[in-house]
């Protein structure tokens, strides 16, 4: 196996995949109600690559070097049947991580099946500890409680150790910083916060509501002193952080304030089977016409990763003037 290498040398290993554009959420800094709203036209399903399409692709990807599998969306677990599709990923060889990212909603009923079909690990999303601040940014009412509930259950299927992700936006809940740090330490799970990111076109970011990395890490640090912790592999997108006292660590994933586009390893496919080589792009490749058409899988992907040159994020600044729209996150997966 050769590893594929972009225009700055950047290998290819990591994949995420998206296997639906739907959400059960309606996260305003995501997928808010006046754009996602009852007369939104989601993907109709024969334009989904199917299970076997996505078994295919993965295998692909891992022939050119990719290790780690993560399965996004929109809410992946609304997708029917997606312990079968963990159950085809977890064979193909090569396959070193699969894990998935979830809003937990369906993750308590799903834990046990998903590990069983060889997930390894769950990402889930929780922005705060309480209700009012919660339910305010998932504007579906959807209370903590359940998510902390599913948190317990995956952990005892054998899906930890648990990343808890944060985004965090000004004015809205930079207090969950502290309450989230104060409630996860000394659990084994790992909060990461995330600075809210200017993906999509729908949810009218300014820089100004963004919370810097250091300013959130100084707010923990205040309360439960913290040193900086050496990252697990190259690439790893969160800076960690230990608890001096030895209750377990937390992450940042500083993408505003210190992008890591020089080592971003990570492709991504659309539910429809697109190939998209950054989160802040515009466009991206249909890989299902690929199949579907028999064309030359592997070459493809070889030609559009050896092609990639996206850093979006180190060039941002705050008043980047889009030329293009770019594509929403739950279209693209997290
Ligand atoms: N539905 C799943 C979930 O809730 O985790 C997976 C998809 S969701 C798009 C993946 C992650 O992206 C979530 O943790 C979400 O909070 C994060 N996210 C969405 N929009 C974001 C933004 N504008 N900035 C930073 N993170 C964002």
């Amino acid at each position: 196996m050769s590893v594929a290498t972009d225009l700055f040398d950047r290998q290819l290993r990591d994949l995420r995949v998206s296997v639906t554009d739907r959400c059960n959420f309606r996260c305003t800094y995501c997928m808010p109600k006046e754009v996602f709203g009852p007369g939104y036209q989601f993907l109709p399903r024969e334009q989904l690559l199917t299970f076997e399409e996505i078994t295919s692709v993965v295998g692909h990807f891992v022939a050119r070097g990719v290790e780690k599998v993560r399965i996004t969306g929109g809410e992946p677990l609304l997708r029917k049947g997606i312990e079968q599709l963990i159950g085809l990923i977890a064979e193909v060889d090569g396959v070193e991580d699969l894990t998935l990212t979830t809003n937990a909603s369906l993750l308590a009923r799903k834990a046990d099946r998903l590990a069983e079909a060889g997930l390894n690990r769950v990402t889930v999303s929780l922005d705060a500890m309480d209700d009012e601040t919660f339910q305010e940014m998932n504007d579906v009412g959807f209370p903590v409680a359940t998510v902390l509930e599913a948190i317990d259950v995956a952990a005892d299927a054998g899906l930890g150790p648990i990343k808890v992700n944060a985004v965090i936006k000004r004015g809205v809940n930079e207090h969950a910083v502290v309450d989230m740090a104060r409630h996860f330490r000394g659990t084994g799970h790992i909060v990461r916060f995330i600075e809210y990111m200017d993906v999509g076109n729908s949810n009218g970011w300014r820089l100004d509501d963004v919370v810097p990395a250091d300013q959130m890490l100084e707010a923990i640090h205040a309360e439960f002193p913290l040193e900086a912790k050496p990252a697990n592999y190259p690439g790893e997108v969160a800076n960690r952080f230990s608890y001096l006292d030895g209750e377990g660590e937390v992450g940042v994933i500083a993408s505003v304030t210190k992008p890591f586009c020089g080592s971003c390893t990570r492709a991504r496919i659309s539910a429809e089977g697109s190939m998209y080589t950054c989160l802040f792009a515009s466009s991206g490749t249909s890989l299902r016409d690929v199949i579907r058409s028999g064309g030359d899988l592997a070459a493809t992907i070889d030609e559009i990763w050896g092609k990639r040159d996206d850093r979006y994020s180190e060039i941002r600044s705050s008043n980047t003037a889009r030329l293009s729209v770019p594509v929403e996150m739950s279209y693209i997966g997290g």
